[in-house]
């Protein structure tokens, strides 16, 4: 998987290669789909797992936010997998908070941290995954340098903004049928920029009752 996101361009730094070598996507999706494609799958909730190239991407557009001992939130951490890149990045001394609003998706995604490679860092408390609107970002352990969303907003929403450190940076998709991922930078004196990375199809950033409506 990671050998064809590099052949195709998708996968330039080698940390990023490195972490979603050790983090086996195989542990994160149901049984009997194909974990090592370039594909989403489909994890139950109205949700689904991004692709490797998406995950490979985010990561490498939060690279430098993601250095040891850092703090990164993952909004929407769905199976946990992005989240658990996060952590081996950040390592012990950093903090890696994952907020997602199905609870049976965040019990899954426990379960999955356990069996990986990044299971210590859950047990030792580096890493924790939390059930919540990700609207409102997790107060607890702000500000944050990288925060990442994995569901698309109509707009970004203020808290996520504000629980943004000078100088860090979030990835969020944001529209609704057409979506964009946005780069968003705050800089030392809280200033924002923002550029469009690419276009993207992610599901909403919604209430839960919304995502569960015709489920
Ligand atoms: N990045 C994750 C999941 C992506 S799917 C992965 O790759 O595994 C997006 C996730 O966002 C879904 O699990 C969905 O339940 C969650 N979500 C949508 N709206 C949310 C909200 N308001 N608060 C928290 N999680 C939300």
């Amino acid at each position: 998987m990671v050998d064809n996101l590099k052949r195709f361009g998708v996968i330039s730094s080698k940390r990023v290669a490195q972490v979603m070598e050790a983090l086996d996507r195989g542990l994160f999706v149901p049984v009997g789909s194909p974990a090592y494609a370039d594909t989403p799958i489909p994890i139950g909730y109205n949700a689904t797992i991004s692709a490797p190239h998406m995950h490979a991407t985010c990561l490498q557009l939060l690279e430098d936010k993601l250095q040891p001992g850092m703090r990164a939130l993952d909004v929407g951490s769905g199976t946990g997998y992005l989240a658990g890149c996060f952590a081996l990045m950040v390592g012990a001394e950093g903090r890696v908070v994952g907020v997602e609003h199905i609870p049976q998706l965040v019990d899954m995604s426990i379960k999955n941290i356990e069996k990986s490679v990044a299971a210590s860092l859950l047990k030792k408390g580096s890493l924790s995954l939390h059930v919540g609107d990700g609207r409102k970002g997790w107060e607890e352990f702000a500000p944050y340098d990288a925060i990442h969303v994995g569901a698309a907003a109509s707009e970004i929403p203020q808290p996520l903004l504000d629980q943004l450190k000078p100088g860090g940076r979030m990835v969020i998709p944001v529209g609704t049928y057409f979506q964009e991922l946005k780069v968003v930078d705050k800089s030392e004196d809280g200033s924002i920029k923002v550029h469009t990375e690419t276009s993207v199809r992610y599901v909403p950033l919604t209430s839960r009752d919304e995502q569960l409506g015709g489920f």
